[in-house]
């Protein structure tokens, strides 16, 4: 086993665990750590979404273990995680058989993994404007000119 390579492994590890740990209090307090900065550029200025928007609250919702309202906030969050998981096996593989690279990848999946971010954020928008179909629930108030539009 590469020992640089296991420490950077294990240095990961401690960086999840204690992201993890933090992440309720993000939630809680992601206005106020935002510091009126736009939390994100598409959804606060441009009123769409981008492939992220609702990746907090879905993984909120996964901590809760509501699979159904973490869908509703991002199913791309939701689709990834098996992903993720085979990834993170494939890495601890590596690292058991002494392999430096843990997190290569064949560049057909980096690109598959791009286009299918760059897909679920056209098709959320179409969906929304174009057909009032918004699961996430904030910016269709804003193209349907409602009152609530004001808010934002
Ligand atoms: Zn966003």
């Amino acid at each position: 086993m590469n020992r640089k390579t296991a420490k950077r492994f294990l240095l990961l590890h401690i960086a999840a665990v204690a992201a993890a740990l933090l992440f309720p209090l993000y939630a809680r307090f992601a206005d106020f750590l935002s510091f009126g900065l736009p939390k994100c550029l598409l959804h606060d200025v441009f009123y769409v979404y981008c492939p992220l928007c609702g990746g907090t609250r879905a993984v909120e919702a996964l901590l809760r273990l509501n699979l159904t309202d973490a869908l509703r906030c991002n199913a791309l969050v939701v689709a990834a995680l098996p992903f993720a998981l085979v990834f993170y096996l494939r890495a601890w593989r590596r690292l058991l058989r002494g392999e430096s690279s843990l997190w290569r990848a064949p560049a057909w999946v980096w690109i598959a993994a791009v286009s299918v971010m760059v897909l679920f954020g056209v098709a959320r928008n179409v969906l929304m404007i174009g057909f009032g179909i918004d699961p996430l629930g904030d910016l269709w108030p804003v193209w349907n000119g409602s009152p609530r539009a004001c808010a934002y």
